[in-house]
């Protein structure tokens, strides 16, 4: 055996409202160890982010000593610009508004550094997990917070003019005047995702334990409703761009007795006869609190091999 084969990797890192998570991956998609989880508000409280990135990641390869680094991909919670440089909008982070990201790391580093909205890389781990690269047109769907959506068309993502394709959670709805953070109002996120869902809660049935919610589903018209609003947004993508495979996750979606095969129904019931209602195939997304980072890698490398 050559003991002299190099060990090479690239660097996930995975930045959310919450958490902060970080983790060295192979060209054959494998963890070279156990990733590292930080609070992603005590680390970007008041400092320059890029200066704790650096930080960060300086400690992280000290770590693997015997590893060559061949690039870093940082996803967010936020648009990206299509240069895939610089964070434009990080409402949950405000910090990394309008900040280039790449530029001081790859100066630093030496490797190629890549900053990409954070659904793309769930999209990544999925697609790798479940064999969709070949697929002409694939949509994913998560439902967290908000309400991501990655677009995979002919072997790329979509990106569009300023790489803020895929806003699915920011079209309007009609009669509704709600503020959203995006600066818009009647947004369909403010509905259909995470923060609804705590709304109709605390407003509702509060006395019902927040993950508990959806046991009472038959009983609540107003989860009735959310599970519409979300099958709606959905179901307009789907009629525009007739999707091989479906991917449905985020937090929301994988919550104690949701109503997944509702949701499904309600997509079929909206969308165009006969097709595509007729043929559509969901996929159940990964819950892996470390696909964004997994992802973060298979993408990473993806990228190296294309150049
Ligand atoms: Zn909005």
């Amino acid at each position: 055996m050559n003991t002299n084969f190099p060990k090479e990797y690239v660097i996930g890192i995975d930045i959310g409202g919450t958490n902060f998570r970080i983790g060295g991956i192979t060209a054959e998609n494998k963890l070279i160890a156990e990733p590292q989880k930080y609070s992603s508000q005590q680390m970007f409280g008041n400092a320059s982010p890029t200066d704790v990135l650096e930080k960060v990641i300086s400690d992280f390869i000290l770590k693997f000593p015997d590893y060559t680094l061949k690039g870093i991909c940082i996803g967010f919670p936020g648009t990206v610009d299509a240069s895939k440089e610089s964070v434009i909008s990080c409402p949950n982070l405000i910090t990394f508004t309008d900040v280039n990201i790449s530029t001081p790391l790859k100066e630093k580093f030496h490797v190629p550094v890549v900053a990409e909205h954070d659904v793309l890389l769930l999209l990544s781990y999925d697609m790798k997990v479940h064999h969709l690269e070949d697929d002409c047109c694939l949509v994913s769907f998560y439902i967290g917070t908000g309400l991501g959506n990655g677009i995979y068309i002919h072997g790329h993502f979509l990106d569009g003019k300023n790489g803020v394709a895929g806003e699915l959670g920011h079209i309007p709805v009609y009669g509704k005047n709600d503020s959203c953070p995006c600066g818009n109002n009647g947004c369909i996120e403010l509905f259909c995702a995470g923060k609804a869902l705590e709304r109709i809660h605390n407003t509702y049935f509060p006395e019902i334990t927040f993950s508990d919610i959806f046991s009472h589903y038959e009983k609540f018209p107003q989860l009735q409703e959310f599970v519409n609003f979300m099958a709606m947004a959905m179901s307009t993508e789907i009629n525009i761009l007739d999707p091989v495979h479906i991917v449905l996750a985020g937090g929301v979606i994988h919550m104690k007795d949701f109503p997944y095969e509702i949701l499904c129904q309600r997509i079929r019931d909206y969308t165009r006869k006969p097709f595509p209602s007729q043929s559509l195939e969901f996929i159940k997304g990964s819950n892996d609190p470390f696909a964004g980072i997994i992802g973060a890698g298979v993408y990473m490398w993806n990228n190296l091999k294309n150049k």
